[in-house]
């Protein structure tokens, strides 16, 4: 398990569904959706809490309150992943899965939007527990999952050992495995050839091709990225290898500043004998909310919702912030952002390397006949760099945020689809 995502800091501003709900009311202003169908495309087709009971090793039962929200099906079955936080809610579930959902259709792959979570501490639980947790969570939504119905896929807290219970859960019942049913699986078992860096991998490519369109060079670039998980880890490594020179890096234990540059590989080292980077001394360590108000060109937020307030925003001193995690900015600190010339891609775009490979594997699975590292990189590559080059163009063209232009990108498409599709009564 990787537990080096920074947890939540303030969610007092706004709820993350009110958040996803602002930024699509301006979009759906820019589409003319008729009120039905803004109605209609806001909000969540189902959603599901489970009680999920385990019994401990000394005979007592403890019980999870969980989740599944399925955001919108138009384009294709639900597609996303599962947290285990204790501070998972419903709210923060169903904008997710809406947020899946403007993902799933920013970079044209047939899938909608879903998200789940169980409200568990991880760091508290043993393997076997965590296994009984995921079987349960499995066995009480087996009516929901599906290859064709719903494909979950690891998120906060989870990888591809629980993805790899899911699926075997699944497959039990079913009476044949079924490999399709969730992504992000370990490669002997189905998984894709780079799916675990692709979120990382789509992140740098959408850096680099903002860096080009601001003038700036690889060189000259200072990152910072807060959260060295899956996501984050990955992302530094890459830009690093770009030749951007990291200048930050954070995670539970806090954040790491060295204004002259951090060896990422002594990094990723140290993690792996360490678990957290407490006691790195490749750089100064700093209070983990200070790091993103340091001087960088790029900031990347690669852990949770609502890093970027309206409360630091005013702070913030990148020229480009590139969303790793869903959600980081919120809807208040958008606009502080916008008005200051910061430049933000946003999570349904940044983040969205993650769920393509997702497509990638679902589609191999399906098929039976597996790809190369290259020709998953390659097809990734150019998704990432088509959808980036839409949302610009759409973003210039009506003179908004590059948030709004894939906003609009995302719903129209799906507007699209339900015009088409109509209304079954
Ligand atoms: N959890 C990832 C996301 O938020 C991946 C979802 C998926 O692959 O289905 O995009």
């Amino acid at each position: 398990m990787q537990y080096s995502e920074s947890g939540p800091v303030s969610r007092d501003e706004e709820n993350p569904f009110e958040s996803m709900k602002r930024r699509f009311e301006v979009a759906a202003h820019y589409l003319d959706l008729k009120p039905g169908i803004y109605d209609y495309l806001i909000a969540p087709e189902k959603q599901v809490i489970v009680t999920v009971p385990i019994q401990m090793d000394d005979g007592t039962v403890q019980v999870y309150e969980a989740y599944r929200v399925i955001h919108n099906t138009a384009l294709g079955p639900s597609k996303g992943g599962i947290r285990y936080a204790p501070d998972v809610n419903l709210d923060e579930i169903k904008a997710l899965a809406a947020w899946m959902t403007w993902k799933c259709a920013v970079v044209r792959i047939p899938f909608g939007g879903a998200k789940g979570g169980i409200k568990c501490d991880p760091t508290r639980l043993t393997q076997v527990q965590l296994e009984k947790i995921t079987r349960r969570y499995t066995a009480n939504l087996l009516e929901i999952f599906g290859p064709e119905k719903d494909v979950p896929a690891p998120d906060v807290n989870t990888n591809s050992q629980v993805m790899a219970w899911i699926m075997d859960t699944y497959s039990m019942h079913v009476q044949k495995t079924e490999t399709a049913v969730v992504t992000g699986k370990p490669l002997f078992l189905g998984g894709s050839r780079g799916r675990r860096e692709a979120t990382g991998r789509g992140v740098m490519l959408v850096t680099m091709r903002m860096m080009e369109k601001i003038g700036l060079a690889p060189k000259e670039a200072r990152v910072i990225v807060q959260g060295f998980g899956n996501v984050g880890s990955v992302s530094a490594s890459l830009l690093h290898e770009q030749g951007c020179k990291v200048v930050g890096i954070s995670d539970i234990s806090g954040g790491y500043y060295n204004p002259g540059g951090i060896d990422v590989k002594k990094v990723i080292t140290y993690m792996e004998s360490h678990k957290t980077l407490e006691g790195f001394d490749g750089a100064d360590p700093i209070d983990g909310m200070e790091l993103l108000k340091q001087d960088c060109d790029v900031l990347v937020p690669a852990a949770r919702e609502d890093q970027i307030t309206s409360k630091n925003a005013p702070d913030i001193r990148a020229k480009i912030v590139v969303e790793g995690a869903n959600g980081p900015t919120t809807a208040k600190a958008d606009k502080i952002l916008d008005e200051r010339g910061i430049l933000v891609v946003p999570d349904i775009l940044a983040n969205a390397g993650g769920v393509t490979v997702s497509y990638f594997e679902w589609v191999q699975n399906r098929m039976g006949y597996y790809w190369s590292e290259k020709d998953v990189n390659k097809r990734l590559k150019r998704i990432m760099k088509e959808s980036f080059d839409e949302v610009y163009r759409l973003a210039k063209d009506h003179n908004v945020s590059l948030r709004i232009g894939a906003y609009i990108l995302g719903v129209d498409r799906v507007a699209k689809v339900v015009r088409i599709r109509g209304i079954y009564a």
